[in-house]
């Protein structure tokens, strides 16, 4: 029989371990007749895993959070596309044309989480709060960032599916629902509520793509470039 026999890589993220396959000619052909056919506000992210992500994955159910998902996306083009992508810029002294291929590794960073409880002594109202974090534990909650239409909407619900623990004065809670949840957070003092969010964002894993750095090949000069978008990160 004909068959072509294809390894997985490992990639450990957040105390989760990923197996997944470079894109094969499937994948891309897929891809190539989705986007042609899909309006490019209705791509989404949620399309895009199911075109790119999902079939590469040995377990397809994993639970991945959005920048999770990111993350793999940027680890199976590299295994698929290569490792580098190509930029140009004008030197911002000379004016030349510059050439360049980028590691991806190079400009792209990834913070893995770091979740604790957390602890708020509301002096005024006589409370001890006191809030764990953590994955959220189903994919359909994870959903619920994409279902929302803005992006304080998004944050917000990301937020509120990572709560997995909540403990008023002794007392602790886990069976809630999204919208119990919801309606308990609605009532917080919002001093309250900023320490919780600060204290959420500044431990949940953060995916950025960072500024580079090149000297003009002609006069030498150090040109910082933003990179908002990654060029060629695909086939089209
Ligand atoms: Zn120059």
């Amino acid at each position: 029989m004909l068959s072509y026999n294809i390894t997985y890589n490992t990639l450990d993220i957040n105390n989760k371990k990923i197996e997944y396959r470079a894109w094969n000619t499937k994948d891309e052909k897929n891809y190539l007749i989705a986007i042609e056919d899909t309006k490019e506000e209705d791509i989404t992210d949620d399309l895009i895993y199911d075109i790119l992500i999902k079939p590469c994955l040995k377990n397809p159910d994993i639970v991945l959070t959005p920048d999770e998902q990111k993350y793999l996306m940027i680890e199976i083009r590299k295994k698929s596309l290569g490792s580098t992508f190509p930029m140009r810029y004008n030197c911002n002294k000379c004016g030349t044309l510059n050439d360049i291929e980028i590691r991806l590794d190079d400009v792209i960073s990834f913070k893995e989480q770091s979740f604790k409880e957390i602890i708020i002594q509301d002096q005024d109202n006589d409370i001890t709060l006191k809030v764990l974090f953590n994955e959220p534990k189903t994919n359909n909650l994870i959903k619920k960032i994409q279902e929302a239409k803005t992006n304080t909407e998004k944050n917000y619900i990301d937020f509120l599916i990572h709560i997995q623990e909540i403990n008023i004065n002794n007392e602790t809670h886990k069976d809630f629902s999204f919208e119990e949840l919801d309606n308990f957070i609605s009532t917080l003092p919002t001093y309250v509520f900023d320490e919780l969010l600060n204290s959420f964002l500044n431990s949940k894993s953060k995916l950025s793509i960072n500024n580079y750095e090149s000297k003009c090949l002609i006069c030498n000069e150090e040109n910082i470039i933003k990179i908002e978008e990654i060029p060629n990160f695909l086939w089209v």
